[in-house]
């Protein structure tokens, strides 16, 4: 594998049902920087599915500058061996030297199959990319530095932060958690080159039948579509008394979110759980309600626009990443301040 033939940045466009998946406008945004550090001109995404042509001008909105689209019938709902043969099959055929997946239900079934195929590493469930130079520090076995993506993640069990490289393989994979990056804002009009591609597909490519897709009836809110979350701790003290973020949350327009103290309390589902194990969100304003401010709980809502912590205790975690805090018992402070707001 000779490295210098794999140029450019590309993002898997992760579509379901003809509607573009959030992650591929936010992978495009990162792909957007990573490129520039790398002095690319182009972003590329790769868009497989059936008659979906019609998602190429999003896609240029947000940031790609060619499009290679993969159209066949074979690809009409996400099945593993189809979309595995397209992908690799782009990958031999264009040679991306970065290729960005997101770390969805379906990204992280077809990342690693792909990587397996094409013999490269993937790095799953990144939450952090940069481009930097390799070795980070002095090494025996490689002299020079040389750019790499430097693909950072989460790593035993949350206990530590890792970043990982793969200098000797491309294209350099990471799989990206959803809600962490961001898009840039939409240049309406913008216009992207447009590759067909097809590599056709065999009867071994599709071995698997698609009976009947079953969706889930959710009742849940999409709390990282949210842009004012009220989120709750085990410092509410029960399911019942959540109801008072919720009256909160009503007057503001919001979403009640909350901590994984609270989940496994049974008191709200998985769902609506905000961290490292749970969702990474970054609305415009984030209340922090009882929540002590655990490392877990903040790697997934540091990167809110404000945060606003109301805690009995005065030295809590949470007021260090907070821009406002409140000590107090929530108690009194929540319906106060519901109340005004409903004057206001
Ligand atoms: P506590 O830490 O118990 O804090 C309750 C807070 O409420 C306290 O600060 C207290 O002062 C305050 N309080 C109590 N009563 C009142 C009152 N009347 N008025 C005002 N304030 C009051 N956690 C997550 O949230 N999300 C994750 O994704 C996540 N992933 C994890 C992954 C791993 C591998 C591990 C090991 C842990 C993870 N955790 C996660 C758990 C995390 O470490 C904390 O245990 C958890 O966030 C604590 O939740 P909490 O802040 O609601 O509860």
């Amino acid at each position: 594998m000779s490295l210098e033939e794999y140029k450019g940045v590309f993002i898997f466009a992760q579509q379901v049902d003809n509607e573009l998946s959030s992650i591929a406008l936010e992978l495009l945004g990162k792909a957007k920087s990573l490129a520039e550090d790398l002095d690319e001109k182009k972003v590329t995404a790769v868009l497989l599915g059936s008659d979906v042509k019609g998602l190429v001008d999003k896609l240029a909105e947000y940031g790609a500058d060619r499009v290679i689209v993969v159209d066949d019938p074979a690809l009409k709902d996400y099945r593993t061996e189809p979309y595995t043969h397209a992908l690799a099959s782009v990958i031999d055929e264009f040679k991306p030297e970065i290729l960005l997946v997101g770390a969805t239900a379906i990204g992280r079934d077809l990342g690693p199959r792909v990587s397996s195929r094409v013999h490269t590493g993937l790095t799953a469930d990144c939450t952090s990319l940069d481009i930097g130079d390799f070795p980070l520090e002095p090494s025996p076995v490689r002299e020079t530095k040389h750019k790499q993506l430097l693909m950072t993640r989460p790593a035993f069990g949350g206990n530590t932060i890792a970043t990982i490289a793969c200098p000797d393989f491309r294209p350099q994979m990471a799989t990206v958690r959803p809600g962490v990056m961001q898009k840039i804002d939409p240049i309406k009009g913008a216009k992207a080159e447009v590759v067909e591609f097809n590599p056709g597909f065999e009867e071994n490519d599709c071995y698997t039948e698609i009976l009947k897709i079953v969706k889930e009836a959710s009742s849940v809110a999409d709390i990282q579509a949210a842009k004012i979350l009220v989120s709750g701790g085990r410092g509410v003290g029960s399911a019942e008394n959540f109801k008072i973020l919720d009256d909160l949350a009503e007057a503001l327009g919001g979403t009640v979110s909350c901590s994984r103290a609270v989940v496994d309390s049974g008191w709200k589902p998985k769902d609506l759980q905000v961290g490292q194990t749970g969702k990474t969100v970054r609305p415009q304003l984030y209340f922090a309600i009882g929540i002590s401010g655990a490392i877990q709980h903040v790697a997934g809502m540091e990167e809110s626009d404000i945060i606003i912590a109301i805690n009995k205790d005065e030295n809590a975690p949470i007021f260090d990443v907070a821009d406002y805090g409140v000590v107090g018992d929530l108690n009194k402070i929540v319906p106060a301040l519901t109340k005004k707001i409903k004057e206001a």
